[in-house]
């Protein structure tokens, strides 16, 4: 395992490896490291020859009253972590490194993507994202990259930029890992009280409730349904005091629904996410739910 905090060293690893043949798979994080992500480390590690990760806590992306200061961070277990995981490069530059001038100047701004949820309840904080890996691709050169559902409105921001800019990059999405009693894994949770814990598991609780509300509709979702459906995920969220709902929206996808969430437990901001498929398996069918798939054609008729 090499450890790297150099832009130029880390830069020069990874053409070398493309040189002698090998794929590159990159795994951008901003430490603390937890089985989410190394999830992604191993899913990279199983489809490419070298894998990289990235630790940075990126100063762009943290509103001024945001925990930017307090971001836990550990890198040693880190790198044991990434290494477990399969991983054979980590990169973890200094703030001074990624930004020598300061400020930077430069900033990538993905227009709609960016738009609602995070992006309004977090104002900047898509540019700071979207520039630093912008910045991370293009130090690490063509790869494949590896990013979590559990961002899933930066999942979209990235594969965004990643296809306007003609980035040469493979952007793939990984399943959202969760703990035990469904609370999504988040290096944010060391921040939880034992009682803000508990009380935390209340977001997926509102998404199976939420989920259950579409995944039962017998008629098409209609915008009544999807707006029905985050009711009801505010409604759970309610019923926990400790926790403060900032939002719990519903989008449609070619595909599926996917609800997202939101909420504050006490200075801590959690977010989640689970997607809804629009087609039933086989098993629904059999037991007499008509699929969201033969309605859509039944209602073109
Ligand atoms: P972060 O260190 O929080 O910036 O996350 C780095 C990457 O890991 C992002 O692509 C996240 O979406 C992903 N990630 C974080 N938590 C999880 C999780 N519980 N399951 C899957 N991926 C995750």
């Amino acid at each position: 395992m090499q450890v790297i905090d150099r832009v130029d060293g880390f830069r020069k690893e990874l053409d070398a490896a493309r040189v002698a043949g090998r794929t590159v798979g990159l795994v951008p994080t901003m430490g603390y490291l937890h089985e989410g992500h190394a999830s992604l480390i191993r899913r990279s590690a199983a489809e490419c020859d070298v894998t990289a990760v990235t630790v940075f806590v990126n100063p762009l992306q943290f509103g001024a009253h945001e925990d930017l200061a307090s971001y836990p961070r550990d890198l040693d277990r880190d790198v044991a972590i990434a290494e477990d995981a399969g991983a054979v490069l980590v990169f973890a530059p200094a703030v001074e490194e990624m930004y020598p001038g300061g400020p930077v100047l430069t900033s990538i701004h993905v227009a709609a993507v960016s738009e609602g949820m995070e992006g309004a309840s977090r104002p900047g904080h898509f540019d700071g994202v979207a520039t630093v890996v912008a910045k991370l691709f293009a130090i690490a050169g063509p790869c494949r990259a590896y990013f979590g559902e559990k961002d899933y409105q930066q999942l979209a921001v990235v594969r965004r930029m990643a296809a306007d800019l003609s980035l040469p990059v493979d952007v793939f999405g990984c399943p959202i890992v969760r703990e035990a009693d469904g609370l999504a894994m988040s290096s944010r949770n060391v921040y939880l009280s034992p009682e803000q814990r508990a009380a935390a598991t209340v977001l997926h609780r509102a998404l199976e409730a939420g989920a259950a509300g579409l995944a039962h509709s017998t008629d098409l979702a209609h915008s009544t349904d999807l707006a029905h459906s985050s009711d009801v995920m505010a409604a759970v969220v309610a019923s926990e005091s400790l926790v403060h709902l900032d939002y719990a929206e519903v989008i449609e996808t070619d595909h599926e629904y996917r609800l997202l969430i939101a909420a504050r437990v006490g200075k801590t901001r959690l977010i989640d996410n689970l997607g809804v498929a629009k087609f039933f398996d086989a098993g629904s069918e059999a037991s007499g739910s008509i699929s969201t798939e033969s309605r859509l054609r039944r209602d073109a008729d």
